[in-house]
């Protein structure tokens, strides 16, 4: 891909945090980046415009680096919101879900395909309890009587 032109930085643009980060102090252009998208390994470029936009606009903190290109990072969107609404429906109806292997197996699926957009913060507790709600143990107690 070309390079486009550096861009001038507007410092008093940028979010409080990222005007107050040393390391940002002295950034006067953004220029283009190349990176390589984490999970399909794509070459990218980080342009100077979409920087501009993204520090000064959306006010992203200055020293967030993109990690995904385009179809994976909507990808990623998509699958967090569908997460979002597992939660929600959880927190509203825990009881009758517990007893739910399609909705169960379609949480524990999206906590799996996230782990290949986000190399941090695996929900490790929330895939063990829904293995377990999937697969109870063979010699579970016998209900009282
Ligand atoms: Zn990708």
């Amino acid at each position: 891909m070309p390079r486009t032109k550096p861009l001038s930085t507007v410092p008093a643009n940028w979010c409080e945090a990222s005007q107050r980060l040393v390391s940002a102090a002295g950034t006067r252009h953004y220029t283009d980046r190349p990176y390589t998208c984490w999970r399909c390994k794509v070459a990218c470029v980080f342009t100077a415009a979409d920087q501009r936009y993204t520090y000064e606009v959306k006010k992203a903190s200055i020293d967030q680096d993109r990690l995904l290109c385009r179809p994976c990072w909507q990808r990623r969107n998509a699958i967090l919101l569908a997460l979002g609404e597992c939660q929600a429906r959880w927190n509203a109806q825990r009881t009758s879900l517990r007893q739910d292997p399609a909705f169960l197996s379609t949480w524990l699926a999206l906590l799996d395909e996230k782990d290949q957009y986000i190399p941090y913060r695996r929900d490790t507790a929330k895939k063990s309890m829904l293995c377990k709600l999937l697969n109870p143990p063979l010699h579970a107690p016998p209900p009282p009587d």
